[in-house]
């Protein structure tokens, strides 16, 4: 079978022949359908504080059970799956606070996405409601963070939100605050392009800082953001979304940026700011995303721009980095050719 692996920074990924996987007692063999490209895939292969380790990376993805290994009953061949990118052990102080990102167990998951099958533990397949496509069904890592990151910041009904950035997290950030009953979601980006699906997903304004007048943005702000949620990643972005915020509101950084960023604790005591990071999601928030999109009827596929196969994938990843991709959302169908 193929594969993308990640052997270090600054080197293009590699598409390599591996030996189809066997899965081991308690594991599923997944066919992997689709694998969405992450902000992290790009930034953590590049040249960054933070990297991936070495091996097959790919961890937004959904797929077809091919075979289950001893001691799975649950989860039988021809079961679609959304697969979790960190897979919880269930029995350290990490897994009990919740979310698996913190298990204190040897590390599984985070990676083998980008591959035509992978072999994870039975316990990080979820299985995909009828109406979700495998398009869908790769959305549900990605959208599940928004729906954590809202939680963590407790968002009120009737809150108002301004979202910076238009990209994937973005849409996740206002289709959860939607779901919230927010009170007014405003999104402030340069990607003028991407107002239509923002609004899609349940903003009530687009703010273009490309195309727009400066001024339109302050009057759709009104007294200021209960809520700012910085997801562009950019150096300069916190201080930005500080600066937004309404006193005593809250900013949720997940633009995951790896540069240093100068932010005045004094401007922040000023204002009284609550400041998140918050990381992935809880299995329960993972699920209870797939039951939002069955139940709402919403198909996240729309925020999908391109599909490609493995071998498109190295030089899509490097275009990403050197912002000369102008997709939303790439999913890679490893079996494509
Ligand atoms: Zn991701
Ligand atoms: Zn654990």
């Amino acid at each position: 079978m193929r594969a993308a692996i990640f052997h270090g920074p600054g080197t293009p990924l590699t598409i390599e022949d591996r030996p189809l996987p066997v899965p081991g007692a308690g594991e599923v063999l997944v066919k992997v359908c689709r694998c969405g490209v992450c902000g992290s895939d790009v930034s953590m292969t590049g040249d960054a504080p933070f990297t991936f380790a070495p091996g097959p990376i790919g961890h937004e993805f959904a797929g077809e059970i091919v075979e289950a290994g001893s001691g799975v009953a649950a989860l039988k061949a021809g079961r679609r799956v959304a697969c979790l990118a960190s897979i919880p052990c269930g029995a350290c102080a990490g897994c009990r606070n919740g979310n698996p990102v913190f298990c204190l167990a040897p590390r599984r998951g985070i990676g083998g996405g980008f591959g035509e099958y992978v072999t994870i533990p039975a316990a990080g397949a979820l299985a995909l409601p009828e109406s979700l496509s495998f398009g869908d069904g790769a959305l549900i890592e990605p959208m599940a963070c928004g729906l954590h990151a809202l939680r963590l910041a407790r968002l009120d009904p009737g809150a108002h939100v301004l979202v910076l950035g238009a990209g994937s997290m973005a849409l996740s950030i206002i289709y959860w605050a939607r779901r919230f009953r927010a009170g007014r979601i405003v999104v402030a980006s340069r990607s003028a392009h991407r107002r239509e699906i923002a609004m899609a997903m349940g903003a009530d304004a687009f703010h273009s800082f490309a195309d727009d007048d400066p001024a339109d943005l302050a009057s759709l702000l009104g007294d200021g953001p209960d809520l700012v949620a910085e997801c562009v990643g950019k150096a300069g972005m916190l201080g930005e979304a500080v600066r937004y915020v309404r006193p005593q509101g809250t900013v949720v950084s997940l633009g995951m940026c790896q540069k240093t960023e100068p932010v005045m604790p004094a401007m922040l005591t000023f204002k009284e700011v609550r400041l998140l990071f918050p990381v992935a999601y809880s299995v329960e928030e993972f699920a209870e995303t797939a039951r939002a999109f069955d139940a709402d009827g919403v198909h996240p596929e729309m925020m999908v721009s391109d599909v490609i196969g493995l071998d498109a994938l190295p030089r899509v990843l490097e275009d990403m980095r050197n912002g000369t991709h102008a997709g939303l959302k790439v999913h890679v169908d490893p079996g494509r050719r």
